[in-house]
C-alpha cells in the first residue's frame, strides 16, 4: 500500500510541475496546439494573458502618440494600425476619436483595483465579497482584464453621461455602425442576460487578436493564477473567469 501511494504521489507531482503536460485527449491537444501557435509555451501564454510583461520591450507593441491617445499607452501594433484607420474614417465623417485608455499591465490594473478597494473601505464596507462585486461593475480584477492584451481600448470618455450628450451620442452611433469594419466590437454592450460588468459604451475590443486570446485564456488560466491583489481570494467564488472574462456580448464571440 505505501508503495502505491508513492506512485500516485510522484505522478501527481510530475504533472503539477510541468508547464507543457503531454495531452492525450484530442480537445486538450487542439488547445495545446493553439497555445503553441501563438506563444513559445504555456508559461509564456500565461504571463502575457495576465499582463505580466513589459509592453515597452514586447516586439508586437507600439507606444501611442498624442495623435492617437491622451497618454502614451501601449497597444499591439495591429490594434493601433486598425484604430488609426478607423480614426481617419471617423474624422472624414466629422467624428473625433481619441483613446483614453489602452494597454495595461497587471500592475496598472492592480493600481486601479487597489485604489477602488481603498475607496470602498473608506466608505465603511468590510465584506470582501461585497467590495469585489461593487468594483467589478466597471473594473475587472488584475489578471482578468482584456486591456492586458493590447487589443482593447477605451474611446473618448469613460463616463456614461458623455454618451448621453449630443456629441457623445453621435460618436457612439458612428462606432456602432462602423467600428466592426475595422475589427472592433463593443464587448460590454447592452444585451439582456449578459453576465459580467456593466454597459461600457467606450470599451472596444480588436477581435482579430482578442478572440484568439480569450480562447487561449480559457485553456491556460485557472483561479490559482489570480493572486497578489486585495480580494483575489474571492475570484473563484465570484466566478470571474466565466462571468466577467467571458461575460462579453454575443456579437463579439466566435
Ligand atoms: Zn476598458
Amino acid at each position: 500500500m505505501p508503495f502505491l501511494v508513492l506512485i500516485w504521489f510522484s505522478s501527481l507531482f510530475a504533472f503539477s510541475d510541468s508547464d507543457s503536460p503531454v495531452f492525450t485527449d484530442p480537445v486538450a491537444k487542439e488547445a495545446d496546439n493553439m497555445v503553441l501557435k501563438h506563444f513559445p509555451d504555456t508559461a509564456a501564454a500565461r504571463h502575457f494573458l495576465l499582463g505580466r510583461f513589459d509592453p515597452a520591450k514586447h516586439p508586437d507593441f507600439i507606444r501611442l502618440t498624442e495623435q492617437d491617445a491622451i497618454k502614451d499607452f501601449y497597444l499591439q501594433k495591429e490594434t493601433a494600425a486598425a484604430f488609426r484607420k478607423m480614426q481617419a474614417a471617423a474624422a472624414d465623417d466629422g467624428i473625433s476619436l481619441k483613446i483614453v485608455s489602452g494597454g495595461r499591465t497587471f500592475q496598472d490594473q492592480k493600481n486601479i483595483w487597489e485604489w477602488k478597494w481603498k475607496e470602498q473601505k473608506k466608505a465603511g464596507r468590510k465584506d470582501s465579497l461585497d467590495i469585489a462585486t461593487r468594483i467589478l461593475e466597471y473594473s475587472l480584477m488584475p489578471g482578468t482584464s482584456r486591456h492586458h492584451w493590447g487589443t482593447d481600448i477605451d474611446i473618448n470618455n469613460i463616463n456614461n453621461s458623455y454618451f448621453q450628450t449630443s456629441r457623445g451620442m453621435k460618436v457612439y452611433e458612428w462606432l456602432t455602425t462602423h467600428a466592426g469594419e475595422y475589427g472592433f466590437c463593443q464587448v460590454y454592450a447592452d444585451e439582456s442576460g449578459r453576465p459580467g460588468c456593466a454597459i461600457e459604451k467606450w470599451h472596444w475590443s480588436y477581435l482579430p487578436l482578442a478572440e484568439t486570446y480569450l480562447q487561449i485564456y480559457n485553456s491556460v488560466i485557472t483561479y490559482q493564477d489570480l493572486d497578489q491583489f486585495s480580494g483575489s481570494g474571492q475570484a473563484d467564488d465570484l466566478e470571474v473567469i466565466s462571468r466577467y472574462v467571458n461575460g462579453i456580448s454575443t456579437a463579439c464571440r466566435k
